[in-house]
């Protein structure tokens, strides 16, 4: 049959073809010339019409046969190609293991959370617990427990964000001490601090933030005396700042404690000479502290002829921008990782 001996002139003509293909150029010409949808085997299926009925399951088979020689002769092909190609490639590349690699920058802590971690640590040592307490805090736990009633002054400079006439953004984190006395009923001892963030209505500069971070702390105990305050705070500002460090205190005012002290530290950067950091006074102003207002802890549960307890409070910014001589106290929040880089990194 006619149309038989036509599809296996083009089987094998196909066949060389793909045999003798130099490259992959021509391998592809021949398969687009045979095997494609508008190949010359699709093309043979034309002449099935033309076949006599009882001659076309032959001739259908004398074609697919052809497809399927073809078709594993150029897979088979292909691949040598293939093969040839990655051993070419594998025997001229080389790698360079001499060549520096390309190096990630090396991320750091930021100050705000490397000062807490250091505070906390340094206290955690001294027997203290760490209590985180709540952002939004009542009017109840912020103010009043810690004797600043409603139309107290000392409000005015501790405006914050109010939710609503009870709930707000807590002006300080000592709020979290009011709630740790008040579980403790007056019954047990107290050694705490407060890390964490608080907030009050200042409109944003170089120095001030409408939120900024604390770390307060919190002794109750029988027979606590204003020398078990200075030696602490005497203890905790020679392992944040140097063996040579000293402190002073000054009478102040704050409602929460009785009597208030500002605390002063030795500068550390010229060791009480004077310089600019410490504004050539020798002394740089680092917390507030003072005895527990009798009237708070009697609010708080605690009986003021039984016990007794100091407060001491420190602004974290404030610590790491006079230790990384920071300039700015937006750039704590800016998400910049070149601030780090700035202060740390060097
Ligand atoms: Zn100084």
């Amino acid at each position: 049959m006619e149309a038989i001996e036509q599809a296996k002139t083009l089987e094998a003509k196909a066949l060389s073809e793909i045999e003798n293909s130099g490259d992959e150029v021509s391998l592809e010409r021949a398969f687009n010339a045979y095997l494609s949808k508008k190949g010359q085997i699709a093309g043979l299926m034309s002449l099935m019409k033309d076949i006599p009925p009882e001659d076309k399951a032959i001739f259908g088979q004398a074609v697919n046969g052809a497809k399927k020689m073809i078709g594993e002769a150029y897979e088979a092909k292909r691949k040598e190609f293939e093969g040839k190609a990655l051993s070419e490639k594998l025997a001229t590349e080389k790698i360079d293991i001499s060549l520096p690699g390309a190096t990630l920058a090396q991320g750091h802590i930021n100050p705000y959370y490397q000062i807490i971690d250091e505070v906390s640590d340094i206290f955690l040592d001294m027997g203290y617990e760490v209590v985180e307490g709540r952002d939004v805090e009542t009017d109840h736990y912020n103010f009043e427990l810690l004797n600043v009633p409603k139309d107290h002054p000392s409000r005015d400079m501790q405006d914050t964000f109010y939710i609503s006439d009870e709930l707000l953004l807590r002006t300080q984190t000592s709020a979290a001490q009011a709630h740790t006395m008040g579980e403790r009923k007056g019954l047990s001892p107290i050694r705490m601090i407060c890390p964490g963030k608080a907030y009050r209505r200042d409109d944003d500069d170089m120095t001030h933030s409408h939120q900024f971070a604390q770390i307060e702390g919190l002794v109750v105990d029988k027979n606590i005396s204003i020398a078990n305050l200075k030696a602490t705070l005497d203890l905790f500002v020679k392992k944040m700042f140097g063996e040579k460090r000293e402190i002073r205190l000054r009478s102040s005012y704050f409602p929460f404690t009785e009597p208030s002290v500002e605390v002063d530290v030795s500068c550390f950067n010229c060791g009480g000479k004077g310089c600019s950091m410490c504004k050539g006074t020798g002394w740089i102003e680092i917390l507030g502290a003072g005895m527990v207002n009798p009237k708070v802890l009697e609010m708080c549960g605690y009986d003021s002829k039984v016990w007794s307890g100091f407060a001491f409070g420190v602004g974290v910014e404030r610590v790491a921008i006079l230790r990384y001589g920071i300039d700015d106290i937006r750039r704590f929040y800016q998400n910049d990782a070149r601030f780090l880089k700035d202060y740390i990194g060097k």
